[in-house]
């Protein structure tokens, strides 16, 4: 199958001021827009074209020839699921069944927003910061460049992509001020509570 660019779930300046229309045009149209042509390329005439994007994933994870379209294919799902995990008028304190998990898992929301957050502030380079379900318990990992927990087993509940793409524009070097606006106002909690199903 064709991989396809999802639209973004909002407009370009919906996020704004806290990311603005520039960084999400960039970001989603030339970015992940990148990733997903660059993979159509690669998988080509392979056997992997008539896979799903999650088999192509899994199929290519911890294989050296294959580097490349892991890259690409992981790339092309976590930005999908970075912007599943914003909303508009978002942030702040969880809800429903994340809220009593968070606070069974880490004792309230304030030590799991700390570790969360730096998650994001340590992860070295490029990377991503997650929430994941492992074993029925809530984790908070980092993972660099493209990797993404659905190789490895793990259930994504949340994502925030910490490459410098993501707030260069607006924020410059400034990862914790954006790490700082997307907890508090843009995290999509409902999002994150369909996936814990
Ligand atoms: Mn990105």
């Amino acid at each position: 199958m064709t991989i396809i660019l999802p639209d973004l779930p909002y407009e370009k300046d919906a996020l704004e001021p806290h990311i603005s229309a520039k960084t999400l045009t960039f970001h989603h149209g030339k970015h992940h827009n990148a990733y997903v042509t660059n993979l159509n390329k690669l998988i080509e005439g392979t056997d992997l074209a008539s896979e799903t994007l999650e088999n192509i994933i899994k199929k290519t994870v911890n294989n050296a020839d294959k580097i490349g379209i892991f890259n690409n294919a992981a790339q092309v799902w976590n930005h999908t699921f970075y912007w599943q995990s914003m909303k508009p008028n978002g942030g702040g304190l969880p809800t429903d069944d994340i809220a009593e998990k968070i606070n069974a898992d880490f004792g309230g929301y304030d030590n799991f927003i700390e570790q969360l957050k730096n998650a994001g502030l340590t992860q070295f380079g490029s990377g991503w910061a997650w929430l994941v379900m492992k074993n029925n318990n809530l984790e908070i990992i980092k993972t660099s460049n493209a990797d993404t927990p659905i190789a490895h087993g793990l259930k994504p509940l949340l994502t925030v992509d910490v490459w410098e793409h993501a707030y260069y524009l607006d924020y410059q070097n400034g990862r914790g001020s954006y790490l700082n606006a997307f907890f508090n106002n843009l995290v999509n909690w409902a999002f994150v509570n369909s996936n814990l199903v």
